[in-house]
């Protein structure tokens, strides 16, 4: 056995991996950034913008760097931030949250995601998360050693849905979590008001706490309104609620996040929070205040999110025309396309078969919704001729891209 292989088998994310299939997931994404960077194919694989978010936050960003804001922040975050969190909740969804006991900044919803999983799921506990779902949920839940549990969303002519028995059924008495994500990435689906008052009875029922990532609360389009879980009647006693400046203002890569809910399982979340990072981005987290609370920057979020309906729009043609048939998102960066017919042309037995290829028949990359999904699952099996491609990039670039496509037809 080679060094590598040797110490990689010692790796105790060896086991992580294989228990979350993360070898393949891993794999293919990895390989679709290369094979796009090798052949340069246009990359509508990856998630994020090409276009950085508001110069005024930039700017707020720099001012808090050259004032000095280079130590360490507090752990719970800065109360400016903490306290335009709750501002935030207040003004879209009349919740009321206390930002001195309810609120904690972390490092972006990735680590809000990990520190509520790790401080409430164990080994015997079950977390019930939507499928397909976003990849570190998996990965963390292998982690705890708990057991993930999925309700699955399916493709109708409205949309992806949840399908009102599959969810039922993935309830259990060891349901501790439901790890919900609205809007979903990566279906597009918003959830709607009867759909989270189901998932929320059946919460209460089960006496689960309910985890929301709505990192995507302000990207939603065709006046689709986004739902907090918490705002549900009885629900923000039993809800962490999740979210991050990464989406909402096309800052990806500053990874600041936020969680709010009741009090006493925020301070378990602290605790592990305290471990995992104690603390980080201390210029950033006034600007993120700053982004949260400013009327120009509002604007600008509203902008954002019509000019990727635009967007959308213009890349779910692209993708009609060439012969996918795409299920409409009414949300997030992403739309997910049936390649069905390519399969059967090219004798491909599933979208990741067509990702490979597609850098050499059309010089675009897409990621395989396979990559969201558990092996074997029924969701794997209806996903299995799915490929997700992102709208958040800049309009010449999806005209380039969907003028390839064409060569697919
Ligand atoms: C991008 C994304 C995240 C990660 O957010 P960060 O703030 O960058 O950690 C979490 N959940 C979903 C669904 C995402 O798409």
């Amino acid at each position: 056995m080679s060094e590598h292989g040797r110490w990689r088998d010692v790796a105790r994310a060896a086991g992580l991996l294989d228990r979350v299939g993360g070898t393949l997931r891993s794999t293919i994404f990895a390989e679709m950034t290369a094979l796009a960077g090798r052949t340069g194919a246009v990359n509508l694989g990856q998630g994020f913008p090409d276009v950085d978010g508001p110069e005024s936050v930039r700017e707020a960003a720099v001012e808090a760097l050259r004032a000095g804001a280079n130590q360490y922040a507090p752990g719970d975050g800065i109360p400016a931030l903490r306290e335009a969190v709750a501002s935030h909740q207040r003004r879209h969804y009349g919740l009321e949250v206390d930002p001195g006991s309810q609120v904690l900044v972390t490092t972006g919803a990735t680590e809000a995601i990990a520190a509520t999983v790790l401080a409430l799921a164990g080994p015997g506990d079950e977390v019930l998360t939507l499928e397909p779902y976003y990849d570190s949920y998996a990965a963390v839940i292998a982690m705890v050693g708990a057991t993930h549990t999925t309700a699955p969303l399916r493709a109708t002519p409205d949309g992806f849905r949840l399908d009102e028995d599959a969810l039922r059924a993935a309830f259990s008495a060891r349901t501790r979590i439901v790890l919900l994500n609205t809007p979903h990435n990566p279906t597009g689906a918003v959830l709607e008001r009867a759909e989270l008052e189901l998932v929320a009875a059946l919460a209460r029922e089960h006496d689960a706490v309910v985890v929301t990532d709505e990192v995507y609360e302000h990207l939603t389009f065709d006046g689709a309104t986004h739902v907090p879980v918490a705002t549900l009647p009885g629900m923000a006693e039993r809800t962490v609620t999740i979210s991050s400046a990464g989406k909402t203002f096309s800052f990806t890569g500053w990874k600041v996040g936020w969680l709010h809910g009741p009090a006493p399982i925020v301070d378990a979340i602290r605790t592990v929070k305290q471990f995992l990072t104690y603390t980080s981005g201390a210029p950033f987290q006034p600007a993120v205040a700053f982004a949260l609370t400013d009327e120009g920057v509002r604007a600008w979020v509203a902008e954002l999110a019509e000019s990727l309906a635009t967007r959308r729009d213009l890349l779910c043609e692209g993708l009609e025309a060439a012969g996918f048939a795409v299920v409409r998102p009414r949300g997030t960066y992403f739309v997910l396309a049936d390649a069905s017919a390519h399969l059967e042309r090219h004798s491909l037995p599933d979208g990741a078969a067509l990702c490979r290829a597609l850098p050499g028949l059309a010089g675009v990359v897409g990621v395989p919704v396979g990559a969201f999904t558990r092996p074997g699952s029924a969701a794997d099996e209806a996903m299995r001729p799915y490929v997700r491609f992102t709208f958040v990039k800049r309009e010449p670039v999806l005209h380039e891209a969907i003028a390839r496509l064409a060569a697919l037809v």
